[in-house]
């Protein structure tokens, strides 16, 4: 049976391999591609005509609002919190401070759950909803995990979370209060992934991991369009984002290829060149870039304070690469005290409190503002994907140097 949209302005088509190209059925529950193990990435009828005017609900101030480039085919499956339509805010003192001629930063901290998370979690629920699905397990680092309790407990499905046991309590506590069943784990998240094959070894729960499930994905890449609505249809030079699986670095740059084969993003608007910070406690994407390692594959990476970073193996490593070979982009690492700095810096000249991932992704503008790569008149968009108020056990007393 094939199932159309019909209550929802959803233009998708099918799912393809991210690696080898073969086209799956989205009509289906899917995982990763049977064919190469490799994610699998949505496609939209974007050959035919869709104004902007057509394709954005104006009257819907959340990520919902580009449902025609979403995947839910009934929008009475969709589980909703309101997330997306984040800020795009300008960081005047920083930039006078640094003498940068445009520096801006959106603020994904002012999501529910309190990071970018809820992009990927509405999507995947609502998904996971419409397929039938009636309860969900994940490997996280912390806010994943969160996002999932919140809009499971929203769309009326169990959820099982799997974070390590040194994600700060605000992080466990949370999931408790959305009713989640919680299950700590002595290491990283790929020890989580391992205790979650364990937990799901009959397959009843479907596994939200990053990239193993398809609409994740599609929740993150409304970064991408919101950005280059926010901007008036420009985008910056450089765009900077945390990058620990992935989502976001290889969802925003879906977003722009999508615009441009619709035509909302004029020719001539050239893409950004992609930035993927992450610590240096946890960095397999420079490892491998660099060339000091042929892949992710053993990689083994500390905690850090950016848990969010803290991926030691991300499935999406080959898509990550690819992004940052298109746009010329670059990887960059950043010490658990500059992450700090960061955060007093945000905090005391423009009044943010965020993640330690968002402090890492500016001290990672500054570091190529010293080398070069990065130049004073560029545009520059620096991602900050949580609010610091979940760390606080971690960083609580260091707001002074
Ligand atoms: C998960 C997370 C990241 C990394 O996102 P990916 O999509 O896994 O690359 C960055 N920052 C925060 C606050 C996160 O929770
Ligand atoms: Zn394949």
């Amino acid at each position: 049976m094939k199932l159309v949209a019909t209550s929802s302005p959803s233009r998708l088509l099918d799912l393809h391999c991210s690696a080898c190209g073969r086209a799956y059925s989205a009509f289906d529950l899917q995982s990763v591609s049977p064919c190469c193990q490799q994610p699998l990435v949505a496609t939209y009828d974007v050959a035919a005509p869709l104004s902007r005017q057509a394709g954005i609900n104006q009257a819907d101030s959340s990520m919902w609002r580009y449902g025609a480039l979403l995947p839910l085919l009934d929008d009475a499956n969709k589980v909703t919190l309101g997330e997306g339509f984040t800020p795009l805010l300008t960081l005047p003192r920083l930039a006078a401070r640094y003498s940068l001629s445009s520096l801006t930063l959106k603020d994904e901290g002012q999501n529910p759950t309190g990071s970018f998370k809820a992009r990927g979690l509405s999507m995947a629920i609502s998904k996971a909803k419409e397929l039938g699905v009636s309860g969900c397990i994940i490997p996280t680092a912390g806010n994943a995990g969160v996002a999932m309790a919140a809009y499971c407990a929203r769309g009326g499905l169990k959820a099982t979370v799997v974070m390590p046991r040194h994600t700060p309590e605000a992080f466990k506590e949370e999931c408790y209060w959305y009713g989640a069943q919680v299950e700590l784990v002595d290491g990283l998240i790929n020890d989580c992934a391992a205790r979650v094959r364990q937990l799901n070894a009959g397959g009843r729960m479907l596994d939200i991991s990053t990239l193993k499930e398809p609409y994740r994905l599609e929740g993150k890449k409304t970064m991408g369009y919101e950005i280059a609505e926010q901007l008036n249809w420009q985008l910056p030079d450089v765009l900077l984002y945390p990058a620990g699986g992935g989502t976001g670095l290889i969802g925003i740059w879906k977003a722009f290829q999508e615009m441009k084969a619709l035509g909302w993003l004029a020719p001539d608007v050239a893409l950004p060149r992609m930035v993927a910070v992450q610590a240096e406690n946890c960095c397999p994407l420079l490892e491998t870039y660099e060339g000091r390692q042929p892949n992710c594959h053993n990689y083994t990476g500390r905690p850090t304070l950016a848990n969010g970073l803290a991926v030691p193996r991300p499935l999406g490593e080959q898509m990550m690469l690819r992004v940052l070979q298109e746009s010329n982009g670059i990887v960059v690492a950043i010490s658990e005290e500059d992450m700090l700095t960061g955060m007093r810096e945000l905090g005391q000249q423009e009044g943010l409190f965020v993640a330690p991932e968002g402090a890492a992704v500016w001290m990672a503008a500054r570091h190529l503002l010293t080398t070069g790569w990065l130049r004073a008149d560029e545009r520059i968009l620096l991602l900050n994907t949580g609010n610091g108020q979940k760390y606080m056990s971690n960083v609580a007393g260091r707001a002074w140097a």
